[in-house]
């Protein structure tokens, strides 16, 4: 009612699910309720561990790049296998252009708060456009541009989770949506991922056992084990969500980042009743330092995320908004994105090829998009260990720890960024990674 379909038609979706209100879950209504604030606790305490990010040595430029925690060894000779995209394919150049075009065009306003702390319109009509290309199809006011789409889950923890509340991750599962969870004071649950993604024969169970206020799953490409969630998982993942009355945080985060094969329908797609809260972010294809991704979320709740993200930083970047509206709308993000699938699809070969030649006892497959690279370690090598004799050879890794509710069962397993290195450091890095899995080989 009084909401209009997506103006771009898209395989999978369909407008006209639109035209009736659905019935919206419980967990919706009960989050949308005015809050009593005497009630609402400290929304983000000190992570238990105390743990920060660590500081990186190396040039200004190398200090910066990358992703805050995953800072070890770094420096000129250093390869390392951490961080996001490679600095060295953002369009630096192109983006000034469009910041300059952006000001002459739209002069102080550009420069303002704007008018919506949802986001400008212009750029959630253009999300809507990229996700109608994916097979979800929404309306504008349905997308929440957030800074990045950590913001986004950040937001939702505030509304939705309360301290003691349990949410159900992957594990292993992206290591800073764990510090996220930890510093709102969830109890984490993890569900065992395979080779297809989240195990969800073992999820009805679970749900019915710790009924969840949230279930945060990265159905593509995910970090950090690269693996890519089925088409027949997902229905049964928004399925049993639904029957259990649990929202779904589907993380998206590099859903466009695909080398090979056909692209697998978002969560988001089949959903018509406001179950999954979607993120997605323009960190991975365009530059991290942007800041800007958005939430695409139905339902009542949505009013209150607005809300949330108002008081929180009263709104993204508006010039930055500006810029990479007319960034994708000119057609230079599409450009982009085909030169860096064509970049980083090499390096994921080159990294295939590395690991079959010099540490062919490794387990490795080869994810079909992304960035990372999951290793199953020779038995008895431990990541704790490797991390240090990687460094001493001038190669960095992320330990499989940092992504386990206990670290301990992630001792067997690296994860390797391959998107951040060119096939002839990628060799070379895993020629020194493969010396220092030698050294602790017994
Ligand atoms: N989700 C996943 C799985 C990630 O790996 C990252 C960052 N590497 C994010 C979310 C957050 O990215 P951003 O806030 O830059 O969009």
């Amino acid at each position: 009612a009084g909401r209009s379909g997506p103006t771009t038609a898209a395989a999978g979706a369909s407008p006209a699910r639109r035209e009736r209100e659905p019935e919206w879950p419980a967990w919706q209504t009960a989050a949308s309720a005015p809050a009593d604030p005497s009630a609402d606790p400290e929304p983000f305490a000190d992570p238990p561990d105390g743990s920060s990010a660590e500081p990186a040595a190396g040039s200004a430029a190398e200090r910066w790049v990358g992703m805050p925690g995953t800072g070890g060894a770094r420096g000129p000779d250093v390869i390392a296998f951490t961080g996001v995209g490679d600095p060295t394919a953002y369009p630096v150049a192109e983006f000034g252009r469009t910041i300059r075009q952006v000001l002459a065009r739209e002069g102080a306003s550009a420069l303002s708060y704007g008018p919506d702390p949802a986001g400008d319109g212009s750029l959630r009509r253009t999300v809507t456009q990229l996700l109608a290309s994916q097979g979800i199809g929404v309306p504008p006011e349905s997308v929440l541009i957030t800074s990045g789409s950590q913001q986004a889950l950040a937001l939702v923890c505030q509304l939705l989770v309360r301290p003691g509340d349990t949410v159900l991750v992957e594990e292993p599962t992206y290591d800073l949506a764990l510090r996220l969870l930890r510093a709102v004071s969830a109890q984490l649950v993890g569900v065992p991922v395979d080779a297809h993604g989240m195990r969800v024969d073992v999820l009805g169970e679970l749900l019915a056992r710790h009924r969840p206020r949230l279930l945060y799953v990265v159905p593509n490409f995910q970090n950090p084990t690269g693996v890519t969630l089925t088409g027949a998982r997902r229905r049964v993942l928004l399925e049993l969500a639904r029957t259990h009355g649990v929202p779904i945080f589907e993380d998206d985060f590099a859903g466009d980042l695909r080398y090979s094969g056909r692209a697998t329908p978002a969560i988001k797609s089949l959903d018509d009743g406001g179950h999954v809260l979607y993120a997605g972010t323009f960190s991975k294809l365009l530059m991290p330092g942007l800041r800007v991704g958005y939430l695409v979320v139905d339902g009542p709740v949505r009013r209150r995320l607005v809300e949330a993200k108002q008081v929180t930083d009263l709104g993204t970047s508006l010039l930055l908004q500006r810029a990479l509206d007319r960034f994708v709308t000119v057609g230079r993000y599409q450009i982009n994105l085909r030169r860096a699938g064509r970049l980083y699809r090499e390096r994921r070969d080159a990294l295939r090829a590395a690991l079959a030649e010099h540490l062919p006892d490794a387990g490795f497959v080869p994810p079909a998009g992304g960035l990372f690279g999951w290793i199953a370690l020779p038995a008895g090598v431990r990541s704790d260990a490797l991390l240090r004799a990687a460094r001493d050879r001038g190669v960095d890794v992320a330990p499989g720890s940092r992504f386990f509710l206990r670290p301990s069962d992630g001792a067997g397993y690296v994860r390797l960024n391959f998107a951040v290195q060119t096939p002839e450091r990628i060799d070379a890095g895993v020629v020194r990674l493969a010396a220092a899995v030698d050294s602790l080989r017994r």
